[in-house]
């Protein structure tokens, strides 16, 4: 198994990596909710964006009101 820290090739059964010492043995469980995990951050941050640009366009609203 090709440790993904490091590129070192370590034994099929190996868990922990022979060169950097990291964890390489990922359940496909965890590499599936890692997956599901990005996605969500993805559409939050989306969100998020949405937000900062709508907090923005109201902000430079109420400051061309004041000025
Ligand atoms: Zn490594």
């Amino acid at each position: 198994m090709m440790c993904s820290f490091c590129l070192n090739e370590n034994g099929p059964e190996a868990l922990v990596c022979g060169s950097c010492a990291r964890d390489i043995a990922v359940p496909k469980s965890l590499l599936a909710e890692r997956d599901d995990l990005i996605r969500k951050r993805d559409a939050v941050l989306r969100e998020l964006a949405k937000a900062k640009a709508e907090i923005e366009r109201l902000t430079r609203r109420t400051n061309s009101r004041s000025a």
